[in-house]
């Protein structure tokens, strides 16, 4: 399942033009997130993103240059507020 390392992405918005499900927003803080959802897995965000902050689901965290990144999505459908704030609303 793909999802965004929000420290890489820097907002283009090319993944939620090309997705097919339309399972990926731009959030407040101007980074792309994905419904999980809704994502049938097809790749084409990976494939769009010019930055690659679009990943596979890998279970090794290496892969995206720290322990910290692996976002703790499964069987989340959205991510709250961390921060608790609603700027904009
Ligand atoms: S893998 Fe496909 S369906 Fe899932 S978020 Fe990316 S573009 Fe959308
Ligand atoms: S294509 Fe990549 S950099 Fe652009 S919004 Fe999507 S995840 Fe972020």
């Amino acid at each position: 399942m793909p999802w965004v390392d929000t420290k890489i992405c820097t907002g283009c918005g090319r993944c939620v033009q090309v997705c097919p499900k339309e399972a990926i927003s731009m959030g407040e803080d101007n980074k792309a997130h994905i419904d999980q959802k809704l994502c049938n897995k097809c790749g084409r965000c990976m494939l769009e993103c010019p930055v690659n902050a679009t990943r596979p689901n890998s279970e090794d965290p290496s892969l995206v240059g720290g322990g910290g990144a692996f976002p703790r999505m499964e069987g989340r459908g959205r991510r709250s507020n961390p921060g608790g704030s609603r700027k904009g609303r």
